[in-house]
């Protein structure tokens, strides 16, 4: 029986490797070629390092311990996964693509657990992926179990997805998680190499990933995609403070939304002619919201003010589960949705969204995502914005900034952590933290705002650190701008964001000049 071993790193063993990974990759995954980085990632797994993978949502990262598993055709990885409906996804198209895989979670069965468990312990599993949560890692029968798999040297690789949730210091933090550790200490002679994924981590969380897994730095291979996207313009705009006239406020910002929409398609229509235009489908986008009661105003308002040339729909937790599936099949089709009363297609088709509820959006040609008020912390940012441009093509992050939404959401913050005093003063501590990064990210008006995005992640540390980039595709390198002139600093420069942050402040200090004289 084969036991635990590494690659002898030869030559041929590499080439005869790689030709087996495209082997699988083509006939179990169905998919053509590796996406950049994929292939490196997925050949320090199969050579038994312990990985660290950064990568944004599009990149494909549980292919890089889906595939290794698959390729060798004994022995078990465990995948940790926090998510019920992540989960259920990945197990389901495992199982529709002929892979062995099972899960243990809540739903499971008795009956079904029983037969995980036996043919996880029978010597040679044919389960070569085991999905299960964080919590039953806890679990001294779990545990117990685990050590048998492993004496009888059939566990291959341990797998944390969204590995993020592990830190205090994160946005999505999970008890559970913490006491992952185990599996380092206890999984030896030999050791079980552990990958850990996430899709957004600053560096201090990024530590307590490395630290609390207790990866192995002299054998740990790090990569990381960067945390902005190249293809992604940037830009803020500064709202100017109405001094408590809301409905002045929003008429002005909708305004102004609108002349941005207006803008893109008569550049558009410039570009192709009208007349194509109109065969066209509307391009796509998301507005984020604070609250289910904005997402519905404020969809119903650009139906209404907009001609006909946006139509709107409010997508949040309080839409029947029908109709929203319903929504989001409307609005992923490549198909111009023709108005039934003979009006003309809407050159945009947006959905109004809660940033609570962004999560099940899936469409990889969203044009742009707007945040209607600034986003609660930096991560939720990147995660957001990162929805729009996920086909590689040009793609814009607009975010509506004003120091009466800052001070709103700062008070939010402490209200909140007061009342569920999950980590008490830490969790507080971080919100605060990343906002105070959303802050800074948009007040600034001296950085390339990919560069701030960069930074905030630790991109520049993760390059010392030693981890690898995917070669830049379709980003001109002879460039005198960080980003290739794709955001607004890079473009306005300093004294043209300067320009339009001072709004912020003099409207506030206009409307007390003239309160006098009402
Ligand atoms: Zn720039």
């Amino acid at each position: 029986m084969p036991g635990m071993r590494k690659n002898d790193g030869s030559e041929s063993n590499i080439t005869r490797q790689i030709a087996n990974m495209r082997w699988v990759l083509k006939n179990t995954f169905k998919k053509h070629d590796f996406r950049p980085l994929q292939r490196e990632v997925i050949s320090s797994v199969i050579q038994g390092h312990d990985v660290f993978l950064q990568a944004s949502t599009s990149f494909g990262k549980s292919l890089c311990y889906q595939l290794p598993a698959v390729l060798k055709d004994w022995g078990l990885t465990v995948v940790v996964c926090p998510l019920l409906s992540l989960m259920t996804d990945q197990v389901n198209t495992l199982k529709s693509l002929g892979v062995s895989v099972a899960t243990i979670n809540s739903n499971t069965t008795h009956d079904e657990r029983q037969r995980v468990f036996e043919d996880m312990l029978c010597g040679h599993p044919c389960t070569r992926l085991l999905y299960v949560t964080p919590e039953l890692c806890l679990t001294e029968n779990f545990r117990r179990r685990l050590l048998t798999v492993h004496k009888q040297g059939q566990l291959i690789r341990i797998a944390i997805d969204e590995a993020h949730c592990i830190s205090e210091w994160g946005h999505d933090f999970r008890p559970a998680y913490k006491e992952l550790g185990w599996f380092r200490k206890n999984l030896v002679n030999p050791t079980v190499p552990i990958t850990a994924l996430t899709a957004t981590a600053t560096p201090r969380v990024r530590s307590d990933m490395i630290n609390i897994l207790g990866l192995d730095l002299e054998n740990l291979r790090l990569f990381n995609t960067p945390s902005d996207r190249p293809n992604i313009h940037y830009e803020v705009r500064y709202l100017a403070d109405y001094a408590g006239d809301n409905c002045t406020a929003e008429d002005s910002q909708l305004k102004n939304l609108l002349n941005w929409l207006r803008a893109i398609q008569s550049r558009r229509e410039a570009r192709i002619g009208s007349e194509e235009m109109a065969r066209l489908p509307p391009m796509s986008g998301i507005v984020y919201v604070g609250t289910r009661a904005m997402a519905e105003h404020l969809a119903s308002r650009l139906c209404q003010s907009s001609d006909g040339t946006v139509t709107a729909v409010a997508y949040h937790a309080g839409v029947e589960a029908t109709k929203r599936s319903q929504i989001q099949s409307t609005w992923k089709s490549s198909r111009p949705v023709q108005p039934a009363d003979g009006r003309k297609i809407p050159a945009f088709s947006i959905i109004v969204a809660t940033n609570a509820f962004g999560m099940g959006i899936d469409n990889p040609d969203v044009r742009f995502v707007v945040h209607w008020t600034p986003p609660r912390s930096f991560e939720s940012f990147v995660q957001e914005s990162g929805r729009a441009g996920r086909d590689g093509r040009a793609a814009a992050s607009l975010v509506y900034y004003g120091i009466q939404e800052r001070n709103f959401i700062e008070t939010m913050i402490h209200r909140d952590t007061e009342s569920h005093r999950v980590n008490g003063h830490e969790n507080r501590e971080s919100k605060l933290e990343s906002f105070g990064k959303v802050i800074r990210y948009c007040e600034s008006i001296t950085r390339c705002r990919h560069e701030l995005i960069k930074e905030f992640f630790g991109d520049f540390e993760l390059e010392e650190m030693g981890s690898q980039l995917p070669a830049k595709e379709g980003v001109s390198v002879a460039s005198s701008s960080p980003c290739d002139f794709a955001c607004d600093f890079c473009k306005e420069g300093r004294g043209g964001l300067a320009k339009r942050r001072e709004k912020m402040a003099s409207e506030t200090q206009m409307a007390l000049l003239y309160a006098d004289f009402d």
